[in-house]
């Protein structure tokens, strides 16, 4: 058996119950994880409140760490015992333990430890394919970056430190603000009370910026448009305020024929090959420093809590829950 937490029907945090289910071993090609650590990613709300739709009742959860405990036949290159992570697979790693897919796993380096593993893999291999690889960002590219000082914006924000940048954060208070300054935003408009796209044309002499990421959705993804530079790009990869409004396709060609994807991380680390790089790469930065991922730990009892904390806009960086 297994503690696990689900939902029945969708709704709000209050829909999430403790249950406790049968562990099945794992079949062939499968591996049985105990979880140490948790990460609680913005898509959980999405499955939590039917944004997302899944079979009933659903386990949430999209991204854990933990040890090999077993593993089913036909499993190469993995070994019980072994610390791993995973972040690109179906919902469910919101449970002390799980069998899932093994070519979903990830080997843990000794340099990252569990809880870090877990309040950066998910949000930091978007961080990688939204900035190397959506829209490759060259040193002295302007970016403006949405909820720089959230989970995914933190590491996107020191990613793009990394790369060269400079980046624009938006941000919700003058305390995310002076976060998001330390970790790699060159400037900050507060977009719930200053004018985002006047403060966007004035930092960049009136150009624009060259690429735009969005995870707010709705109440951005209008105002991001109008922040581009004549053939810039809108990466919308995220609804934190809601499902974005439709976008009509002359209205791209009449602000500056502008390109507008909305990229998801399992279809750009969908192969293992793709995924292992990804990985590689976030975790060569933390171990060098480049990159330091700040997490907030709660019992996984309170992974209810957690949903409440992460939709009423006040956590910053990864929120992690511990079995
Ligand atoms: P965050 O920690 O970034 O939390 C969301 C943030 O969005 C809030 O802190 C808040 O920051 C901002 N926000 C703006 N408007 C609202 C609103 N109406 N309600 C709530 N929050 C709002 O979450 P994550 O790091 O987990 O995820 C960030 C985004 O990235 C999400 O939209 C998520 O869906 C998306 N994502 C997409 C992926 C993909 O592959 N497409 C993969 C991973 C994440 P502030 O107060 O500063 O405005």
């Amino acid at each position: 058996m297994t503690r696990v937490y689900r939902i029945h029907r969708v709704g709000g945090p209050e829909q999430l119950v403790e249950e406790h289910v049968a562990l099945a071993a794992p079949g062939p090609g499968e591996a049985l994880v105990r979880h140490t650590a948790i990460g609680v990613n913005y898509i959980d709300t999405y499955h939590r409140s039917g944004l997302y739709p899944l079979p009933l009742p659903a386990a949430l959860g999209m991204e854990a760490a933990g040890v090999i405990e077993a593993l089913g036949a036909d499993v190469d290159g993995l070994r019980v015992g072994q610390r791993v992570g995973y972040a690109v697979t179906g919902p469910g790693a919101y449970a002390d333990a799980r069998v899932l897919p093994a070519e979903r796993l990830i080997p843990l380096p000794d340099a990252i430890d569990d809880v870090t593993a877990a309040g950066s893999m998910l949000k930091g291999m978007t961080a990688e394919y939204l900035v190397c690889r959506t829209f490759p960002v060259k040193r002295g590219d302007t970016v403006l970056l949405h909820a720089a000082a959230g989970g995914v914006g933190l590491l996107a924000a020191q990613w793009l430190r990394a790369l060269g940048a400079r980046t624009i954060g938006t941000v919700g208070t003058e305390e995310k603000a002076a976060l998001a300054r330390a970790n790699g935003c060159d400037e900050t408009v507060l977009y719930r009370s200053e004018p985002l796209v006047e403060r966007v044309r004035a930092l960049t002499g009136g150009r624009g910026v060259d690429v735009v990421y969005d995870s707010v959705g709705k109440d951005t993804v209008a105002l991001s448009l109008d922040c581009l530079r004549p053939r810039g790009m809108l990466v919308s990869f995220g609804n934190a305020s809601g499902k974005p409004d439709p976008i009509d396709l002359l209205t791209l060609g009449q602000k500056g024929c502008l390109f507008v994807t909305r990229p998801t991380l399992h279809v750009y680390n969908h192969a293992r090959s793709e995924m292992l790089a990804s990985a590689a790469a976030l975790f060569d930065l933390i171990a060098r420093g480049a990159i330091r991922v700040q997490t907030r730990t709660l019992p996984l009892a309170q992974v209810a809590d957690a949903h409440r904390l992460l939709e009423s806009r006040t956590t910053t960086g990864s929120l992690v829950l511990l079995p």
